[in-house]
């Protein structure tokens, strides 16, 4: 099976997308890439779609990511005598650590940790920041606050302190328990939740131990400002819109998403574009105009992967949301204006003798009647720069490795297929002259331009560029043993 788009599609699993045949229908409709959201469901749920998963790879044979999103420090107020209250603008309201019911003077805030960084001034928001508390004076215990935006507040409610940097821990007791366990199920990424600093990602990546890739989720405005050096140390990124939306004007969302997925291609990281693409169709089989345009703005700038949230995981409608993404992808995709905005805002490096390698073979593919790029790839960091360069033509990633071709199903473009390992140069000819057959990219009369590192099977080697006649009797003759 191959897709006929580059752009690459996140579903969410969840209550509606649960049993195998809806999970292998979404990945039949296009999804690429399914998370799995550690804050909701049990590690029993969370194995069991894992487990659904892997048979759907195994019954199609296609490379399938899967992503592990971790809750991180996530606040939440306590419990309501009433359940709930309803708070009214220019009314007092008082956050302490009093775990006593709450009413409509006052809620439990079970997190010492931000009494002790907030200030007077500071925004406390509630449920998705559709409540606004300012905090007029505060202490090791207590916040006392003026309703600036009333509402009716409830039982564990999440607030945000965009305001403030908060001396809490990146990933909670939760947060390493499911980590340890999403690592050991075999997931390909871990997306973390409410980084604010490149020290969160170290830790996760010290925890993961190389099990899996980390993707840092962009959401509090110390990780915009941050996000250089966020984006070092981190495998890809995810453009948080939800949280962003509350912390920062929603207004600046757009901008900021332009930047981020910027920073990100350049790098060469994966950017996933992220909440709320196509939210009316939780409820509705067609999207609205607004929904298709916003999918579609995120492909034009080339982001690696867009997103469904609970459209995919809760929704009416979730085959219809991937197909409506599929269909927006193919769409832009054949757009010439899409072509040359991808082309002039292609970043080219001149740093490693892979990044000459693969910008070479973009142009060789280019200016002749080449029909893939193939790449080698041990880590998958070759076919993260293959897909930098945007390239018209398919890309094709050829591994040994079945966790490198996962970690590359979220990569833009990148076709994976597992191969033998190789240790000739010729066999590697003839695995990539195969795959790209085998899978409808090239006839026997056609050529392809392939990368590859000698030795082989140690990462980081590319240095190999070679275009080949797809006609097994043709390799024969030219290439060395
Ligand atoms: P969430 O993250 O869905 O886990 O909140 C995405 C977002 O905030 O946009
Ligand atoms: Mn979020």
């Amino acid at each position: 099976m191959r897709r006929l788009r580059n752009v690459k599609i996140v579903a969410t699993l969840g209550p509606a997308s649960n049993d195998y045949a809806m999970i292998r229908a979404l990945f039949e409709a296009g999804a690429d890439v399914f998370r799995l959201n550690m804050s909701h469901g049990t590690h029993a749920d969370i194995a069991a779609r894992h487990a659904i998963i892997r048979k759907v790879e195994a019954d199609l044979d296609r490379p399938i990511g899967i992503l592990a999103d971790l809750q991180g420090p996530k606040l939440r107020v306590g419990t309501f005598a009433n359940g709930s209250e309803e708070l009214i603008e220019g009314a007092k309201f008082r956050m302490d650590l009093s775990a006593a019911p709450g009413d409509v003077n006052r809620v439990q805030l079970p997190h010492p940790e931000i009494f002790a960084a907030l200030e007077p001034g500071a925004s406390l928001l509630v449920n998705d920041g559709k409540i606004r508390l300012e905090v007029v004076d505060c202490g090791k215990d207590y916040a006392n606050c003026t309703v600036t935006v009333g509402g009716t507040i409830s039982n564990r409610k999440g607030v945000n302190v965009p305001d403030v940097v908060l001396p809490l821990a990146a990933l909670s007791e939760k947060d390493r328990g499911d980590l340890e366990f999403a690592c050991e199920l075999g997931v390909d990424w871990l997306a973390l939740s409410f980084v604010q600093r490149p020290e969160d990602v170290i830790e996760a990546r010290g925890l993961a131990k190389g099990r899996a890739a980390i993707l840092s989720k962009i959401e509090k405005p110390a990780a915009v400002k941050a996000y250089d050096a966020i984006l070092q140390v981190s495998d890809g990124i995810m453009v948080a819109r939800g949280d962003l939306g509350v912390e920062l004007p929603v207004t600046s969302v757009p901008p900021i998403q332009k930047r981020l997925v910027r920073g990100a291609r350049a790098a060469a990281k994966p950017v996933i574009v992220a909440t709320q693409m196509l939210e009316s169709m939780i409820e509705s089989p067609v999207p609205t105009r607004a929904e298709v345009s916003d999918v579609a703005t995120a492909i034009y700038e080339g982001a690696d992967a867009v997103m469904l949230s609970a459209e995919s995981a809760a929704g009416k409608y979730p085959i219809e949301a991937v197909t409506t993404m599929n269909n927006v992808a193919m769409s832009v995709e054949k757009d010439p204006t899409y072509r040359q905005i991808i082309d002039a805002s292609r970043v080219v490096r001149r740093e490693t003798i892979a990044d000459g390698i693969v910008s070479a073979a973009r142009e060789i593919a280019e200016a002749t009647n080449i029909k893939a790029i193939v790449c080698f790839s041990q880590s998958g960091s070759t076919v993260n720069l293959v897909s930098r360069e945007r390239p018209k033509v398919p890309i094709i990633a050829l591994t040994p490795l079945m966790s490198t071709a996962r970690r590359s199903a979220l990569i833009w473009g990148a076709h994976c297929v597992i191969t033998e390992p190789q240790d000739r140069f010729k066999g590697a000819v003839l695995a990539a002259v195969k795959a790209a057959r085998d899978h409808g990219f090239a006839g026997e009369e056609d050529m392809i331009v392939l990368t590859a590192g000698v030795p082989f099977n140690v990462k980081g080697t590319t240095n190999i560029l070679r275009v080949a006649p797809c006609d097994e009797r043709l390799i024969s003759r030219v290439d060395p043993e």
